[in-house]
C-alpha cells in the first residue's frame, strides 16, 4: 500500500493566481494556517486573522514560567503525529523541509489494570496481513473473537467506503455496534475502547460510521503502520514560529489577537470582516476557526445567515464534544525506566494517556536533567469528573495503581487544563456537518469538524480542509490546484461488504435509519446519497470557473451550494 493521489493538479493551468487576488483567513489554528500558507504561496494578498495572542490554536503553545523560575513553553496536550498525515506533514515541511524536529516515538502500549500491555506499533502496513499479524500478535485477541464475533460486522471494519459505510453505520452509536460485534470484553477494551476515546467522545456518543472511518484511517489502511512521531521541542519553536515567517515571505498579512466578531456582504462580491478595531475586505473567506468561535461568528452575522441558510443551519446543528482534562505534572522524581515515553491508557473512568514529556521534549529533559525529576502529562477524554482539580487527583490515583512509584512522588508544580473545544461526531450527524463549500459564494469552511470527501482524522483532516478550501479558491481564480495525498479510500473488502451490508444493517438497526438532510441528494424514491463536494472535488484539478457555482440565485454572495 502506499499513499493516493487525491487531487492532482492541472498542469496546463497557471501556478500563481493573477494580480489583485485577495482572501483573509480568519482562524490561526492547523486549517487556517494551511489555506494561509497554500494561497500566499500562490501569489494571493493574504490576511491571517487569529483570536488568541498565540498561533496554533489546539496546537498552540505559549510560554510559561515555574515557579522555580525555569522558563518553559506549554501547549495544549501531547499530539501524535502520525505518518500518514500527508498534508499536515506537506504543510510542515515550510516550516523545516526535512521535519528533523519530528522523532519516532517507540512503541506505543495499550496499558491496562486488568491485563497486560498490548503494543499495536511495527504490525505491517497492508490488510490483510496487518490483520492477521494483529490476531497471531495480540494477547488481547482470542481464538473465541475469531469464531464468536460478528463476522458482518466485522467485515464492516475492512470494508470502509465513505458514502456505504456513513449511510448505513452513521446513525448507529459505536457503542452498539461494538457490542454487536460480540467480540470478548478484554479485546473491545484493549483494542477499542481507547481507540475511540481518541477521537474525545465516549463510544456512546460516537457515530460507529466515524468509528469504523478512524480504523480505516489510522489502522487498516494506513499505508504507514501504526507508527509516529513527535517534535522534540516545543510547538511553538518548531511549527508556529517558522511558519508565521514563513507567510511573511510570501506577502502574508498575519495578526494575532485580532478576533473576527462579524461578516457581512460587502460591494463587488466582497466580503467585510469586523474586528474591534478596523474592517477588512475580501472576495475570498476560509473561516478556519473552531466550532464555538464559527458558531458565535456566523450567531452575529445575520445577513451572512440569510444569505447562507444551509451553512447556517449547519453551523447551528455544530456539536462539541464533552470536556477532556490535561494536567502537566513536574515531579521529585522519575518514573521506572521501562515506562514508554507515551502510553494510551484504557479501562480506568478518567486517565486516557500519560506521556513521560522528559523523554520526548528537549526543554522537559533539560528540566528533568537538572532536577532529577520527571515531567508527566495525563489526558483525560470525555471527562466525567466536573473540573480541572477533581480530574487531575482522579488521574493521579488512577496512575498510582498502574504505575506505583508515582504514588510516593511529590508534585513540585502542576498544570491543569480542562476545556470542551473537540467536535463530536454523534451518531446520525454526518449529513448535518458542514461542508468545505457553502451556499454564501466566495465562503469557506475548514477545521477538524468539517465533512470531507476524504477520509482523514484530527490534524490531518484540519490540514486537509484547509488545502481543499485553499484549492476552491484557486480554481476560482483560475489556477492549478495543490496536490493532496491520502490513504486509500476504500477497505480491502469494500466491493463485499456492500453485498451483504443489507442484511447487517437490517441486524443492527432498532429502528429505520432517520433521512440524512443537509449534504444528502435524493434520487426519487432511492436514498442514494453522496456529499455535494465529493462531486466536484474527487480525484482530479476542479479547475477553472466551472467549480464555482453559477449565478442562478438573485444574491451575489449566494450560491446554490
Ligand atoms: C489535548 C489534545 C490532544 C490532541 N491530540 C491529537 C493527536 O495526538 N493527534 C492529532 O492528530 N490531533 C490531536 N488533537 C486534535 C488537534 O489538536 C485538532 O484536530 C487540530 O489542532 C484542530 O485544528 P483546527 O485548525 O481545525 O482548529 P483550532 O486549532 O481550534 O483552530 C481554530 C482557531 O480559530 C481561532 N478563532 C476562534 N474564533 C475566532 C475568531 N472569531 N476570530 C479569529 N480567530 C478565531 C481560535 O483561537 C483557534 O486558534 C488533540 C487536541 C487536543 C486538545
Amino acid at each position: 500500500m502506499r499513499a493516493h493521489a487525491l487531487v492532482t493538479p492541472n498542469r496546463s493551468l497557471p501556478h500563481m493566481v493573477p494580480p489583485g487576488a485577495n482572501a483573509i483567513v480568519v482562524g490561526g489554528g492547523v486549517a487556517g494556517v494551511a489555506a494561509a500558507v497554500v494561497l500566499a504561496e500562490r501569489g494571493a494578498r493574504v490576511i491571517l486573522l487569529e483570536a488568541a495572542e498565540y498561533f496554533g490554536g489546539r496546537l498552540g503553545a505559549w510560554p510559561y514560567r515555574l515557579p522555580d523560575g525555569t522558563e518553559q513553553v506549554v501547549e495544549h496536550g501531547f499530539h501524535a503525529f502520525f505518518r500518514q498525515y500527508y498534508t499536515w506533514r506537506a504543510i510542515l515541511r515550510r516550516a523545516d523541509p526535512d521535519l528533523s524536529f519530528l522523532v519516532p516515538v517507540a512503541g506505543y502500549p495499550v496499558i491496562a489494570r486488568r491485563w497486560p500491555d498490548e503494543d499495536l506499533t511495527g504490525l505491517p502496513s497492508t490488510p490483510p496481513l496487518s490483520l492477521l499479524a494483529l490476531f497471531a500478535r495480540s494477547a488481547s485477541l482470542s481464538l473465541r473473537d475469531v469464531t464468536g464475533a460478528d463476522r458482518m460486522l466485522a467485515m464492516e471494519l475492512l470494508g470502509y467506503h465513505a458514502e456505504r459505510t456513513t449511510r448505513a453505520l452513521d446513525h448507529i452509536p459505536a457503542e452498539r455496534f461494538l457490542d454487536q460485534l460480540r467480540i470478548t470484553e478484554r479485546a473491545r477494551v484493549m483494542l477499542f475502547e481507547a481507540f475511540a476515546r481518541s477521537f474525545f467522545c465516549a463510544p456512546g456518543g460516537l457515530s460507529a460510521a466515524e468509528l469504523v472511518a478512524m480504523f480505516h484511517f489510522y489502522f487498516l489502511g494506513n499505508p504507514e503502520g501504526l507508527g509516529f512521531d513527535a517534535p522534540d521541542t516545543d510547538y511553538r519553536s518548531c511549527i508556529w514560529q517558522p511558519m508565521v515567517r514563513h507567510l511573511h515571505r510570501h506577502g502574508a498579512v498575519v495578526r494575532a489577537a485580532s478576533t473576527a466578531l462579524s461578516i457581512e456582504p460587502a460591494v463587488d462580491h466582497q466580503w467585510r470582516v469586523q474586528l474591534a478595531d478596523d474592517v477588512l475586505t475580501a472576495r475570498h473567506l476560509v473561516l478556519a476557526l473552531d466550532p464555538r468561535g464559527l458558531k458565535q461568528l456566523v450567531e452575529n452575522s445575520p445577513r451572512l445567515r440569510r444569505i447562507a441558510p444551509r451553512l447556517a443551519g449547519q453551523v447551528a446543528a455544530l456539536s462539541v464534544a464533552p470536556p477532556f482534562a490535561v494536567s502537566r505534572l513536574w515531579l521529585d522524581r522519575d518514573v521506572a525506566p521501562e515506562r514508554a515515553t507515551f502510553s494510551a491508557v484504557t479501562g480506568e473512568p478518567a486517565l486516557g494517556s500519560v506521556t513521560c514529556y522528559h523523554r520526548l521534549e528537549n526543554p522537559s529533559r533539560r528540566w528533568a536533567a537538572a532536577s532529577g525529576g520527571a515531567v508527566l502529562e495525563l489526558h483525560s477524554y470525555a471527562c466525567a469528573e466536573p473540573d480541572a482539580m477533581r480530574a487531575t487527583s482522579r488521574m493521579r490515583e488512577e496512575l498510582a495503581a498502574l504505575w506505583p512509584e508515582t504514588r510516593t512522588a511529590s508534585v513540585l508544580h502542576q498544570l491543569c487544563r480542562y476545556e470542551a473545544t473537540a467536535p463530536a461526531f454523534p451518531p446520525g450527524h454526518a449529513g448535518r456537518r458542514p461542508e468545505m463549500r457553502t451556499d454564501a459564494r466566495g465562503i469557506r469552511i475548514a477545521g477538524d469538524f468539517v465533512y470531507l470527501p476524504f477520509c482523514a482524522g484530527l490534524m490531518e483532516r484540519s490540514a486537509m480542509s484547509g488545502v481543499l478550501a485553499a484549492n476552491d479558491v484557486l480554481a476560482e481564480e483560475g489556477a492549478a490546484a495543490e496536490p493532496v495525498f491520502g490513504v486509500p479510500q476504500r477497505g480491502l473488502l469494500a466491493g463485499w461488504t456492500a453485498l451483504t451490508r443489507p442484511m447487517m444493517v437490517g441486524a443492527i438497526s432498532e429502528s429505520r435509519q432517520p433521512p440524512i438532510r443537509n449534504g444528502t441528494e435524493i434520487y426519487g424514491n432511492d436514498h442514494r446519497w453522496r456529499p455535494r463536494s465529493l462531486a466536484a472535488s474527487a480525484d482530479s484539478d476542479p479547475g477553472g470557473p466551472a467549480a464555482v457555482p453559477g449565478g442562478a440565485s438573485a444574491d451575489p454572495h449566494q450560491t446554490d451550494g
